[in-house]
């Protein structure tokens, strides 16, 4: 049974609840773009294994291998398929997945493993697919599958069916021992989270931002999230549907550092002193000062937006280029080609969706502009910004934010 917990084609991220309760020892995780690593693997390897470990911290787990272009997890006792599932698909840098039993490397051990694995599973037709990293094994992967194909057929009396089956039985033949199983968990892939350093993320209470912070995970960024409130003038909803947002993040990977930042007494500084029509881009540049400040503390490399090309008047690209001249550190705007309906495809699929269509009242609304430019110069937004009091400003809204750790 493949088990598509993490499916990217399937609209909804969904969870399927078996009937009978099946459980393990073992999980195999098998590399998605780790394969591609040359002589640095071992690092991106390192930081996969840390990264499982904190996955299943509440578990007890006796052992991590390294094996052939996989990794095997042991754990002190069996493990409901379904909890190691939810925990599994969850993890960047995996393909994918499978709860094993490990058994020693000769046919007899791996005939004698099939009936156990088996029991309690309903099908009407199954696959065996066989891979052997032991190519010394007595056996070619077609004369394992084949043997084992009809152990199959005389215990269950289901069919073979190597196009659609119902069952597919996983077999891998490695040097020391044979593992054998019967779900294939689809991990989101990408790189283990951390591999490519640390971003601040800017975290509003819409559908985009969500979006942009995970895809970010997925390349192996660990990020450090920033929201900017304008309490007392808004109400606490957005806070609290940041809040929710963060911890819908934080399943993929926890815990997550995030930052509320009050963000009034800077805006009401822009409001009295600049031009209505650039408070929208000033309040933006004004973040990405704020935000780069709070990168070096953290030691960030990059500052994450949910920008996307021409949504709304602060994301042309002219005044995308104008926030950008703000700050010397690199803006990441990984849905910029995206739009709107695969963000939000996106967002049903990690859940975070229908948090962020809740009503909330954003800082940048308030007291938005009735005509906000769309074509601003950077050159007139430092003109502007000459009757603000940047250094002090930012120090202020810096030391004003309020740390949490979600998970
Ligand atoms: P989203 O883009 O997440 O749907 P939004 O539509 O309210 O939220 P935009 O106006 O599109 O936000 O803002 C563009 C980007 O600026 C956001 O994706 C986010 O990265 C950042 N941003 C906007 N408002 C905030 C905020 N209050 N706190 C932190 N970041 C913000
Ligand atoms: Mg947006």
């Amino acid at each position: 049974m493949t088990r598509a917990l993490y499916a990217p084609q399937s609209p909804v991220y969904s969870h399927q609840v078996p009937v009978v309760v099946h459980t393990c020892r073992h999980l195999i995780f098998h590399y998605g773009e780790l394969v591609l690593k040359g002589r640095n693997r071992h690092r991106f390897e390192a930081r996969l294994i840390d990264n499982i470990r904190a996955k299943f911290h509440h578990m007890a787990i006796r052992g991590i291998r390294k094996l052939t272009g996989r990794i095997l997890v042991e754990f002190d006792s069996d493990q409901s398929v379904q909890t190691l599932s939810d925990a599994a698909s969850r993890i960047f840098g995996v393909a994918n997945a499978t709860p094993v039993h490990v058994v020693g490397p000769s046919f007899d051990e791996l005939a004698a493993a099939v009936p156990s694995l088996l029991d309690g599973h309903d099908f009407a037709s199954f696959a065996v697919r066989c891979v052997r990293a032991e190519k010394r094994f007595p056996l070619t992967s077609q004369e394992i599958c084949q043997r084992i194909g009809a152990q199959v057929v005389q215990l269950c009396g289901a069919r073979v069916d190597l196009t659609a089956p119902a069952l597919t039985v996983w077999i891998e033949v490695l040097s020391h021992m044979i593992l054998i199983g019967v779900e294939r968990i689809a991990s989101p892939a990408g790189l283990p989270v951390g591999t490519s350093g640390r971003v601040v993320a800017l975290l509003s209470a819409g559908i985009d931002s969500p979006v942009a912070v995970w895809r970010m995970m997925q390349r192996g960024c660990e990020p450090v999230l920033l929201h900017f409130h304008s309490a007392p003038f808004t109400n606490l909803a957005s806070q609290e549907k940041v809040m929710a947002l963060a911890q819908a993040l934080a399943r993929w990977h926890a815990p997550l550092q995030l930052a509320m930042i009050p963000f009034a007494a800077f805006q009401q500084e822009i409001i009295a002193r600049t031009p209505e029509s650039y408070r929208v881009l000033l309040y933006r540049r004004c973040m990405a000062r704020v935000a780069t400040q709070i990168a070096h503390t953290v030691r960030a490399e990059g500052i994450v937006t949910g920008d996307s090309l021409g949504q709304v008047a602060s994301q042309t690209l002219s005044n995308l280029a104008a926030v950008e001249t703000a700050v010397v550190m690199p803006l990441l705007r990984p849905l910029v080609g995206m739009d709107k309906n695969e963000i939000v495809q996106w967002a049903r699929r990690l859940g975070t969706y229908e948090i962020s269509i809740e009503p909330h009242q954003d800082c940048c609304n308030f007291l938005e502009p009735q005509h906000p430019a769309t074509r601003s110069r950077a050159s007139d937004l430092v003109r502007a910004e000459g009757a603000l009091d940047l250094p002090a400003l930012v120090e202020r809204t810096v030391a004003g934010a309020v740390w949490h750790a979600v998970r």
